[in-house]
């Protein structure tokens, strides 16, 4: 086993991945910014290192600092967490090449997840469905771009194999705006990504986000354990997920978890990865990997009792996945609200002092969060302060909870969006369930 990690993150789950290693017994080092020396895991890590100031180019993201602080402090593995440096191929490597441990997949893996067109191609390899498409780049040929077009029907949707984060996409609706969008979304792509390939894909007009989670051991050996919809999102960021996803008939979720498990085995795929699917009609159609741990996380650890981020250590220290796929049971159900330092109506940043911090308890309730009654939340970074993450023998009971949990739950002193999610755990659509990725938005205009 690991003996000393150090947590290249922040936050809640910089708070998670502490807490995992201690569980397992490995010593732990934070590295944090200038505006962070007052977080809960510096307070509670064995060692801790100031890698810069608050500037997260100079900090979090800073390659040369981190990889400093592991030498000083001479642990042998870094946890990424999720966003800054966790999909970032050349830190893995750098890290790799210096002679530690990156917890997450090989950098070459990054690279070929980081790249819509070849990820595209390496889950069509293993049978994993894909949305209709132009099944790699588009090239000069507009011929032939208006004919693939005209095939795969309007509207279509033109999107940079390097994006991320929603941006170098455009939808297209009809044939006499094809070519124009083509090249500007080349264009763009180019300025902001480094690389101008795009691909262009069916767009699909009300559908669902669900996704799967995965394990490898990096030898060949794969699991997955099952799926979330995370549908409810403003502006392609989640608020609000749930496991499993409602209304899936069983064999069309089983039918989609082998095949990612197959994609997963073919790529020796190494630690936790999601595969993230668009769902409409009962059909599954692929749109990207990511190579990391998910803010969304527990709601999958709550159905299945597996931790997430102790495999993740445990493959690290090139141990066996501890369980195997006939051990993994779906039972119950969870929802994770993300409870964000914001404006509930403008959704702007709140950062500032909290006042006071009192976190619901209870039967099935699960916090996750940094806060801490006299905590200061930097206005630097993520606006993402809680995660409040409910289980219950089934979705009603789950949802009952979270309703009282978060009627329970106290953030003085900035503003949360709190009353937006205890309006969300009330709405008839929602309490439904299966709404589509549009239906916050809708509902938010209305
Ligand atoms: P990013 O890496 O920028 O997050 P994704 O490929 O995951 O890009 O797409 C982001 C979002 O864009 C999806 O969650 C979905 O809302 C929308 N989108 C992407 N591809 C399609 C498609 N083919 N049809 C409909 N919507 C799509």
């Amino acid at each position: 086993m690991l003996d000393k990690v150090l947590i290249a993150n922040r936050g809640e789950i910089a708070l998670r991945v502490l807490r995992a290693c201690k569980e397992l017994g490995i010593k732990t080092v934070a590295v944090h910014s200038t505006a962070d020396k007052d977080l809960m895991h510096v307070r509670l890590s064995d060692e801790c290192v100031c890698i810069g100031p608050p500037s997260p180019t100079d900090s979090y993201l800073n390659i040369p600092a981190i990889i400093s602080a592991m030498e000083v402090t001479d642990a042998d593995a870094v946890h990424p967490g999720y966003g800054f440096l966790s999909e970032n191929a050349d830190f893995a490597e750098q890290v790799e090449n210096s002679g530690f441990a990156f917890i997450g997949p090989q950098a070459e893996t990054i690279r070929l997840m980081g790249d819509k067109v070849s990820a595209i191609d390496v889950m069509r390899d293993a049978g994993v469905p894909t949305v209709p498409g132009s099944n790699g780049p588009l090239d000069d040929n507009k011929e032939r771009t208006l004919s693939l077009a005209r095939e795969i029907g309007y509207p279509v949707i033109i999107k940079a194999a390097a994006g991320g984060g929603g941006r170098g996409m455009r939808v297209v609706h009809n044939e006499a705006a094809l070519l124009k969008a083509v090249y500007v979304t080349q264009t763009e792509a180019k300025s902001f990504f480094g690389s101008g390939v795009v691909y262009l894909e069916k767009f699909l007009e009300n559908p669902r986000h669900v996704e799967i989670q995965v394990l490898g051991d990096g030898q060949g050996k794969a699991i997955h354990l099952g799926d979330r919809d995370c549908s409810l999102q403003r502006r392609h960021q989640k608020v609000l997920e749930e496991a499993p996803a409602p209304g899936i008939p069983d064999e069309v979720r089983e039918q989609v978890t082998e095949t990612c498990v197959q994609a997963c085995k073919n790529m020796k795929y190494r630690g936790a990865g999601t595969l993230e699917f668009l769902y409409e009609e009962d059909n599954f159609y692929f749109i990207e990997m990511n190579t990391r741990l998910q803010v969304e996380h527990p709601v999958t650890e709550m159905i299945t009792g597996v931790d997430i981020v102790k495999e993740q250590l445990r493959i690290a220290s090139g141990e066996p996945l501890s369980i195997s796929q006939a051990d993994v049971s779906l039972e119950g159900h969870a929802f994770e609200c993300r409870i964000n330092a914001e404006d509930p109506a403008t959704f702007l940043p709140c950062p500032g002092k909290v006042t006071l911090f009192h976190a619901p308890g209870g039967p099935g309730v699960r916090v996750d969060s940094h806060l801490y009654s006299g905590y200061t939340v930097p206005p630097y970074y993520d606006s993402l302060v809680a995660k409040l993450i409910s289980y219950g023998e089934n979705r009603d009971q789950a949802l009952v909870r979270m309703q009282i949990a978060l009627d329970e739950l106290l953030i003085d002193g900035i503003r949360s969006n709190i009353p937006l999610q205890r309006e969300l755990v009330r709405d008839a659509d929602f309490q439904h369930g299966g709404v589509n990725i549009h239906y916050l938005e809708h509902k938010l205009k209305s």
